[in-house]
């Protein structure tokens, strides 16, 4: 269709520091690992993608490692003379050659669109069905888990840089010191901007229940992923107890299937879109239809991406279906090296949707060399 065959898949392993320790709620990290992969077509065009394994395998079960062989045994060889402009043929292929392994198919469809676009001379937003529909996605900023006066001051800053919402991590501390944390944040910070928190489904229901009452009545109006990933019964439980807040899907949710199965239960109000346990753009994009056609918002999630994985999320949701409840495409501001030439643009606590072709960012070789895992 395209005339762009894959001629072979190459990969790459960074690991990069981040600017302060990120905590999820069993897990703290200092640097964060990313796979690329450089799809090479007979062109001479190449596209380039990103794998991450958020924080190591305890979020998908997948590792930077696993995620590489895959690619280098599995995927790469299978795909060789594949058109690039195939895209559902690609990820037919994949599916064919493995099961799951969701954060890798999605580096290698990145890849594709990327080098589909650049052929194109067009954005990766305009291959997912139309131009965008929005230009700059409002991004909901994540707060660290230091202590109170030092997460405070965070939130002071960056509302001044223009972040109106803001994500607390749950689920490291004994629930009820966790909750005081959290409320005596929002007091100092104010109840005039949003708030969620994402205990990462530390909780178990009745824990969730009071825990999240309390939240809701001290200001809480996002909550995310309280409870075990497999238990939708539990979270259409607690979603039916709240009022105001809204209830949102991220670890339950991981592909088009789970996102209907979550919403025949309505166990969820919004639902966090992710590329990378989506498996890829497309898969993302349905479902956020899905969503939609079920009356929930869908939500930009982030696997802490560098600026390459955050361009191919921006144009995710520059495209996505309303409601859209923003995103939270932080990685490339909690990370103190980059691998793009020029990282992507935030303004007014914004991100802006790069405009350029493929994925509207450019890899720098240097910065790969810099970080590449010996
Ligand atoms: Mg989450």
């Amino acid at each position: 269709m395209s005339d762009l065959r894959v001629s072979r898949i190459t990969t790459d392993i960074v690991d990069l520091p981040l600017i302060r320790p990120h905590q999820f709620a069993n897990h703290r990290i200092t640097h964060q690992a990313y796979l690329l992969v450089t799809v090479h077509t007979d062109s001479g065009i190449c596209g380039v993608g990103e794998g991450v394994s958020p924080g190591g395998p305890w979020w998908s079960g997948e590792s930077i490692e696993g995620q590489q062989q895959m690619v280098e045994r599995y995927f790469g060889p299978a795909l060789v003379g594949h058109d690039a402009g195939d895209l559902s043929g690609a990820l037919s292929t994949m599916d064919l050659t493995a099961h799951g392994n969701s954060f890798a198919k999605a580096a290698v469809e990145m890849a594709l669109i990327d080098a589909l676009g650049r052929a194109l001379g067009v954005p990766a937003h305009f291959l997912l069905g139309s131009g965008a529909v929005r230009s700059a996605l409002p991004v909901r900023w994540a707060l660290s888990a230091r202590g109170t006066d030092d997460v405070v001051e965070e939130a002071r800053q960056r509302r001044a840089e223009g972040h109106d919402s803001f994500k607390l991590k749950m689920g490291s501390l004994d629930v009820d010191e966790d909750i005081r944390r959290v409320l005596s944040v929002v007091e100092a910070v104010g109840e005039d901007v949003g708030w969620s928190v994402d205990p990462n489904a530390a909780w178990d229901f009745r824990t969730a229940v009071w825990a999240l009452l309390e939240l809701e009545s001290g200001g809480i109006d996002l909550i995310e992923q309280p409870v075990d990933r497999r238990d939708h019964h539990a979270m259409a439980a607690i979603r039916e107890r709240l009022t105001r807040a809204r209830l949102m899907a991220d670890e339950s949710v991981c592909d088009p299937r789970t996102a209907l199965e979550v919403m025949q239960t309505r166990a969820c109000d919004a639902i966090s879109v992710k590329v990378g346990k989506s498996g890829g753009l497309l898969r993302a994009a349905a479902t956020s239809t899905i969503a939609a056609a079920a009356g929930a918002s869908s939500y930009g999630g982030t696997a802490l991406e560098t600026s390459l994985g955050t361009a191919a999320s921006a144009h995710l949701f520059a495209a996505l279906p309303e409601p859209f409840l923003g995103c939270e495409l932080v990685g490339p501001l909690l990370l103190a090296s980059d691998i793009t030439v020029e990282p992507v643009t935030y303004r007014g606590g914004h991100l802006i949707v790069p405009e350029g072709p493929g994925l509207g960012v450019d890899l720098d070789p240097d910065a790969v060399g810099r970080h590449a895992r010996r």
